[in-house]
């Protein structure tokens, strides 16, 4: 079933646990990660990132039609959306909630983008998230804007104050992409956010952070983990493992799948929503995207 991001993260925030948003985009890893999260009656995130091609309004039908048949809830996020044209963009598609991703800039003009989205985007029935703080790459080939600024608590209170949106990106040590080391969570402040802010708090760079810090995070008030990078090396590995080489060829995206199904099934466990699935109705963008 489609389900609104809302109440799914609602959910997860109420019980202590998280869920993955995995970046899946193309047909070969959506039906993948939504049969994943059947077989462990677990809801699930899509996320499509705003670099995707003109093909986003087909593609987000199939992401609906894929949502809608599935046994479990499933909601999906237009991601990383950096500007108002990209921001828009997703809203066209219809996407049930977006990310709206100001975090590079200074607090005033993040509050003002991100407030001035939420309210095109509340009036049809579409869910924000927006980032405080700054997640940046774990490495300098992640563009510009790749240093990191940790949240200030006081400054994410104020922020979804001033601009209503519906879940919130915090930096607590983690990085987008592959980390050269391993990374240091600082779970006081995410004690700390997660007492004071009123919204789900949701970890952007969930790759390599490693099993125990992610599950620790989701017990502590992480609803929402993205992760990217590590499905494509366990895509990877998967066919490095079996070697495609000759005929083996032909099992190109059979293996490619496995790999990615693999860790799929493995983060539904590390982030402890196996079993959290519910019955619903559809949500009211179910009706409007058709
Ligand atoms: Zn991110």
């Amino acid at each position: 079933m489609l389900v609104s991001i809302k109440e799914m993260l609602g959910r997860a925030k109420a019980e202590g646990y998280g869920v993955p948003a995995v970046s899946a985009g193309n047909e070969v890893t959506l039906r993948a990660a939504i049969e994943e999260a059947e077989k462990a009656s677990s809801p699930i995130i899509i996320l499509v990132g705003y670099y995707f091609t003109d093909a986003v309004n087909y593609y987000c039908r199939l992401i609906e039609d894929f949502a809608k048949a599935a046994s479990v809830p499933v909601t999906a996020m237009w991601d990383h959306s950096g500007n108002f044209k990209q921001s828009v963009r997703g809203i066209r598609a219809g996407f049930p909630s977006i990310m709206v991703d100001r975090s590079s800039l200074p607090y005033a003009e993040n509050v003002a983008q991100v407030a001035e989205m939420v309210r095109f985007a509340h009036a049809v029935d579409i869910d924000v998230e927006a980032e405080i703080g700054h997640v940046g790459g774990a490495d300098e080939d992640m563009g510009p804007n790749s240093e990191n600024a940790l949240t200030v608590p006081a400054e994410a209170v104020s922020f979804v104050k001033e601009t209503d949106c519906d879940c919130l990106a915090v930096a607590i040590g983690t990085a987008h992409g592959a980390y050269k080391g391993v990374p240091e969570i600082r779970f006081d402040l995410l004690k700390e956010l997660a007492e004071k802010v009123p919204v789900p708090l949701v970890l952007h760079g969930g790759s390599g952070t490693g099993d125990e810090n992610i599950s620790k995070a989701c017990r502590m008030g992480i609803t929402k983990v993205n992760v990217a990078n590590e499905l494509m090396q366990a895509s990877y590995d998967a066919l490095a493992e079996y070697g495609i080489e000759g005929n083996r060829a032909y099992q190109f995206w059979p293996v490619l799948e496995k790999g990615f199904r693999k860790h799929v099934a493995h983060l539904f466990e590390v982030t402890g929503c196996a079993g959290k699935a519910w019955q619903a109705k559809q949500c009211l963008t179910a009706k409007l995207m058709k």
